[in-house]
């Protein structure tokens, strides 16, 4: 066992020394006189045990034994205090700042000392192990196990801290909110472990654009943040910014395959944006959520006015929640006519916010942030059920509506979703119903992203019979290989090219569309009929079927039934 004295009483010394004589513990002692060279000797050399002096002039034991408990290992030697008084309350002292056990120098005998020594030594290691199962808990409550960031809990206690010891300082706190742009399409296309790689990868190279990396942390999934303390002017921001987005923009390498994965960066500045912990995170979300709504892969910095639309959107999504739930929104449903002869051949189903709500919207306004927050994906199950419950209503209680069929408006969102297909098959069957009696309405914009999934989607839905329409044809960007690489059966024509006598070329515009898509096999709806010029027109050029506010507007549910 090596043995380390510290004492600066030589007699003192002499005296463990001789205590010690005899035994093979007396073989390897060092001596030193102050607390200064015994950590000197600790430097360099491992002992078991120390025996530490509680009176010393300079620093005393107790300041030494602080000193060596702050180290990470504990100091990693026991220590016996020997000293000349036998006050408890002086023993506690010394076991409470790190000591193992206390020895007083007028009963230093070779069994007392022997015994203490062991004794310390059973008890530093049992301190031991036990400081080091904390670590490893204090480890996993602030370490995100798989990029070994910080996590959440442990990021707001940091911007906390760090917030605190700013005030006095005249420089900013930057937080920066990330979020991978494609990150789900790299989890459905490679799996998730391909996702985890890729995240890690990520870590790595926006480690390599930071100065030290305790304010970068996973706050879950694919979303980060980084604050960056002691910044001047709004250009230190940004240069590291625009540096994340330059390395992340650089392909990854996944299956030999390599992927591309924007970012979303939205950046708040404490104390011009937000002085509260709280409100810099979400002013920086808001500023993430721009930089994604203004076409991803972007920096966006805070602006206060984007704040009120932030506020009425998630307003928008709590009302949609709470609708939802309590079952309190209704379909209308408008009649869509067959022109030449003037019957109603089915209807078209649309969605209306409670009536009696406070606060009023129409589907163009909550549609999209329903589509934003996946909300669709319920409401349009539910806009499904209720618009064949009642096709098959219809049905039953009328002679002349056997054929009758309805169109149900299916989000891109829907469409992308694994359960679609197989919930609307379960749903016709469970009225009854062949799937052809039912017409999936879809945009343009659902071609726009994930392709291949959409394409199998309609292709199985087709298969299975419902009849597909392209839904607001030649609005905006319309493409004729979007009518032929899908199965499309029916197009709707966009009620924005209905011609009107002050504009002539739309007639002709018009006039042309048809042409083409009669050529091309196409069913024709013409959607906003208003005018009786335009129903004649309508009917001149053959198109099949018309719907508009001059053939009949949306309706409850009882008035289509009297139309009917
Ligand atoms: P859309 O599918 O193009 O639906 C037709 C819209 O045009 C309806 O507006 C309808 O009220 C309106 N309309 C019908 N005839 C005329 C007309 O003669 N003149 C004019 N100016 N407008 C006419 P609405 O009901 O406000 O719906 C707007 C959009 O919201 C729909 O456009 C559709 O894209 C979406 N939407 C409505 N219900 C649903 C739904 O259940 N699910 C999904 N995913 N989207 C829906
Ligand atoms: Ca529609
Ligand atoms: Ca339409």
């Amino acid at each position: 066992m090596k043995i380390l004295i510290v004492d600066d009483d030589l007699v003192d010394r002499k005296i463990i020394i001789n205590a010690l004589g005899g035994t093979k513990e007396a073989r390897d002692i060092t001596q030193t006189s102050s607390v200064k060279e015994g950590l000197a000797q600790l430097e360099h050399t491992h002992f078991d045990i120390i025996l530490l002096d509680y009176k010393m002039p300079k620093a005393d034991g107790i300041e030494m034994l602080y000193e060596l408990r702050a180290r990470n290992d504990l100091g990693n030697t026991a220590v016996v205090m020997v000293s000349a008084s036998e006050e408890t309350e002086l023993a506690l002292a010394c076991i409470e700042a790190g000591a193992q056990d206390f020895i007083v120098k007028g009963e230093i005998s070779q069994g007392k000392l022997q015994k203490a020594m062991v004794h310390a030594q059973k008890r530093f290691e049992i301190e031991q192990k036990m400081h080091q199962s904390y670590i490893a808990v204090k480890q996993m409550a602030e370490r995100d196990p798989l990029t070994g960031l910080s996590n959440r809990y442990h990021f707001e206690e940091t911007l906390k801290v760090m917030i605190a010891n700013n005030k006095r300082t005249k420089h900013s706190i930057a937080l920066l909110a990330l979020d991978l742009d494609n990150f789900k399409y790299v989890n459905d296309t490679f799996g998730h472990d391909a996702g985890d790689t890729l995240l890690v990868m990520m870590v790595g190279r926006i480690n390599g654009c930071l100065r030290q990396n305790e304010g970068f942390a996973r706050l879950g999934g694919d979303e980060f943040a980084i604050i960056l303390g002691g910044i001047a002017q709004i250009n230190d921001v940004s240069v590291i910014a625009d540096r994340i987005l330059e390395t992340v923009a650089e392909p990854f390498v996944l299956d030999d395959k390599e992927v591309y994965c924007g970012m979303s960066i939205g950046v708040a500045i404490f104390p011009a944006d937000a002085t509260k912990a709280e409100d810099l995170v979400k002013s920086a979300d808001i500023a993430m959520y721009r930089a994604k709504q203004s076409g991803k892969n972007r920096v966006c910095y805070y602006e206060s006015q984007f704040q009120a639309e932030f506020n009425h959107r998630y307003a928008i999504q709590t009302d949609i929640h709470e609708c939802l739930k309590n079952e309190r929104f209704t379909l209308h449903y408008q009649p869509i006519f067959e022109l030449n002869s003037s019957n109603i051949v089915g209807f078209e189903a649309l969605i209306r916010w409670p009536s009696d709500a406070s606060k009023h919207y129409t589907p163009d306004k909550f549609i999209p942030i329903a589509e934003d927050t996946r909300q669709i994906i319920e409401l349009g199950r539910w806009v499904f059920e209720q618009a064949v419950a009642q096709l098959k209503q219809w049905r039953s209680n009328s002679t002349i509506a056997t054929n009758l069929s309805m169109s149900i408006n299916v989000s891109p969102v829907q469409l992308r979703d694994e359960e679609f297909v197989s919930l609307a098959q379960q749903i016709v069957n469970d009225y009854g119903l062949p799937a052809s009696s039912i017409t999936l309405e879809i945009t343009e914009t659902a071609f726009f992203e994930d392709q291949s999934k959409i394409q199998q989607s309609l292709t199985d839905l087709s298969t299975l019979g419902f009849k597909i329409a392209l839904d607001d044809f030649g609005m905006g960007y319309s493409s004729i290989s979007h009518l032929m690489n899908y199965p499309i059966d029916i197009v709707k024509i966009d009620k924005s090219l209905q011609a009107n006598q002050s504009n002539k070329s739309k007639a002709e515009m018009f006039e042309a569309l048809v042409l083409m898509l009669s050529k091309l096999s196409f069913e024709i709806v013409a959607e906003g009929v208003e005018q009786n010029e335009q129903l004649s027109l309508c009917q001149k050029l053959e198109v099949q079927k018309g719907q508009g506010y001059l053939l009949g507007r949306p309706m409850p549910k009882t008035d289509a039934g009297k139309l009917l």
